[in-house]
C-alpha cells in the first residue's frame, strides 16, 4: 500500500498551531519558538485524514503532503 509523505518548512511556519491542534499525533510545536515539529512523516491510515486537513488549514502553506504515484514503491 502506498503511504503519503509529509514534510514541513519551518522557515515558512508562523507558529499558528493549526496543525498541532488538528493532528496532534503527527504535528507538535516547539515549546520555545512555537514552530512546527513533525512527529510522523509517514502517518498511519488512521492519521492521514487529520494530516491532510492540517496541510490544508496551515495559513503559511508550510506543510507539504506528497501522495505517492501508483507503483511508487519508495
Ligand atoms: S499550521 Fe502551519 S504555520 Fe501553524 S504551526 Fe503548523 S506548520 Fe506552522
Amino acid at each position: 500500500m502506498s503511504t503519503p509523505h509529509l514534510s514541513v518548512d519551518r522557515e515558512r511556519c508562523i507558529g499558528a498551531g493549526m496543525c498541532a491542534m488538528t493532528a496532534p499525533d503527527v504535528f507538535d510545536q516547539d515549546p520555545d519558538e512555537g514552530l512546527v515539529l513533525l512527529l510522523d512523516a509517514d502517518p498511519s491510515p488512521a492519521q492521514r485524514p487529520a494530516a491532510h486537513m492540517a496541510a490544508g488549514l496551515c495559513p503559511a502553506g508550510a506543510i507539504t503532503l506528497r501522495e505517492p504515484e501508483p507503483g511508487d514503491c519508495r
